[in-house]
């Protein structure tokens, strides 16, 4: 006899409480071991004041149990609301977003012939960390904050799913030919871990040529890993040529928790009309029962699934010339429940044996640290010229000399270098980057903290507009910071 699992259920807003009322239907039915303990959380919690979403009252049932089973939420328009999808992911540490992208041709129409591939994408890091400043009336900027340990879980976490479930090879996306240090940190860190699999293939693909030939040729790949951006665009397109955007389902795997919920939203256009798809919940609630240990039930239900979509029992949003008969939400789920212990003729029947949960091996950076050695270098300090509008000439002539131990070593605007040869010394930029190394050069540590704030002191009495600056740091000698274009 299998354990009772207390799995925290969220019904959410729009379609949420109907489709959920089906899955829960569905679950029930096929004696899923699962005790639910609901939790009101979204639009209404958002409107009575919590900005986040979620009341005090909900987090304490959420961080009880392990398992989070979620039905879309609305995020109210404007009124400063948070993600309430980012606040889980980062306050229960999902780091870990897998979503599997399958096409059930010939029964739903999709735009490719044959895909059957997972997407991995990192869930707590890039630029989802939101963090974001306005430096001058013109630009804003968005902060990219790649760790190693980030990139390191959720690679290993990659290929340690690929072991479990039978896939034969992992493919990295990212853009390390731009972004050398964030991309690079990930795609070298793919390599070192890709080594711990000698069994499994691996390869990289600049993300853009890999979404073209994602969304083209999908059958050459198994696996994706990818950073939290580049893998939320690449698994909705992914989603959207398999055509079942209504049919996928996402886990959120994290050390502790875990949240399983369907990749679509509320969709108030059709809710309380008892048409939406219960579909990707279900297949979400599917791999939930997988990740507690339930795969005969998993399996149960799936082949029922399986066996409703190849009868051509569908919902509107993917009922066409194929489909025998168009049901709403809760028929769709009575034909579910109907064919409970059935398989598919046409398709694959599930098979979750080999699928058994997958436990995140312990990351190599939490293995005794390695002693990096750490010295300031430099200093770059970005400054708002759009009021005063000084040439490069007259910048450069004001900065030069301004503190013994700095040197000026270049002007940079938008990345782009320049000074010194720049071609136009009377151009006026709106902002700029002033970075000063060590006026000794590179061997001796002659920069610290207080010549920084001397720097800093002079630009005030100079009247320039320093709105940010950025420590230059190398480690052990090699250089931790980018070079302006050009330079
Ligand atoms: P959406 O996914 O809700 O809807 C897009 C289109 O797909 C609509 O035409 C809708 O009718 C249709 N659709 C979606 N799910 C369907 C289903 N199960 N069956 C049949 N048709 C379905 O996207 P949206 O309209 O951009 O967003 C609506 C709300 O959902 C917004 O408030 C958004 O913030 C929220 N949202 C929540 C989540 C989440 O909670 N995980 C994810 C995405 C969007």
């Amino acid at each position: 006899m299998t354990n009772i699992t207390p799995i925290t259920l969220a019904y959410g807003d729009g379609i949420g409480p109907e489709i959920m009322q089906a899955v829960r239907r569905i679950l029930e039915a096929a004696k899923a071991q699962v005790h639910f303990d609901v939790v009101e959380i979204g639009k209404k919690a958002f409107l009575e004041g919590f900005t986040s979403g979620i009341p005090d009252s909900a987090w304490e049932i959420i961080k009880r149990n392990p398992v989070l089973l979620k039905a879309p939420i609305t995020t109210p328009q404007g009124g400063g609301y948070k993600s309430l999808n980012v606040t889980l992911r980062k306050t229960l540490g999902l780091y870990a977003n897998v979503r599997p992208c399958v096409t059930y041709r010939p029964y739903v129409t999709a735009h490719c012939e044959q895909m059957d591939l997972v997407i991995v994408r990192e869930n707590e890091e890039d630029t989802y960390t939101g963090i974001e400043y306005q430096q001058t009336p013109d630009l804003v900027e968005c902060l990219k904050l790649i760790t190693k340990q980030g990139c390191e879980r959720v690679i290993r976490f990659a290929f340690d799913y690929a072991r479990k479930c039978g896939r034969k090879k992992v493919s990295c996306f990212s853009k390390d030919n731009i972004m050398k240090m964030t991309d690079g940190l990930f795609h070298r860190t793919f390599n070192e871990i890709a080594t711990h699999y000698p069994e499994i293939e691996h390869d990289h693909y600049i993300v853009d040529i890999g979404t073209a030939l994602l969304a083209t040729d999908p059958g050459r790949f198994d696996v994706i890993v990818s950073l939290n951006l580049y893998g939320d665009i690449l698994s909705d397109v992914a989603a959207q040529v398999a055509g079942s955007v209504g049919l996928a389902g996402s886990a959120n795997i994290g050390k502790e928790f875990a949240m399983f919920e369907a990749i679509h939203g509320s969709a108030p256009d059709i809710a309380g009309k008892d048409i939406a798809n219960p579909s990707g919940l279900l297949n979400a609630a599917t791999q939930m029962l997988v990740h507690i240990n339930q795969a005969d039930v998993a399996m149960r239900i799936q082949n029922a699934w399986l066996k409703t979509i190849e009868e051509g029992i569908h919902t509107a949003d993917i009922y066409s010339a194929n489909s025998h008969e168009k049901v709403g939400t809760q028929a769709f789920a009575d034909a579910v429940i109907a064919r409970l212990g059935q398989s598919p003729a046409h398709f694959k029947p599930a098979c979750y044996q080999c699928a058994a949960p997958v436990i995140p091996t312990e990351i190599v950076s939490q293995q005794p640290p390695v002693t990096v050695k750490k010295a300031l270098v430099g200093v770059d300090l970005y400054v708002d010229n759009s009021e005063r509008a000084l040439p490069i000439c007259m910048i450069v002539g004001l900065l030069e000399e301004l503190v013994f131990a700095l040197k000026l070593d270049s002007i940079s605007y938008l990345g782009l270098k320049i000074w010194p040869n720049s071609p136009d010394e009377d151009a006026e930029p709106a902002h700029y980057c002033c970075r000063f190394v060590s006026a000794y050069g590179g061997h001796l540590p002659t920069i610290t903290l207080q010549t920084i704030t001397t720097l800093l002191n002079g630009c005030d009495l100079l009247n320039l507009d320093v709105i940010k600056i950025e420590n230059l740091y190398s480690f052990d000698g090699e250089r931790g910071f980018s070079l302006p274009q050009g330079q």
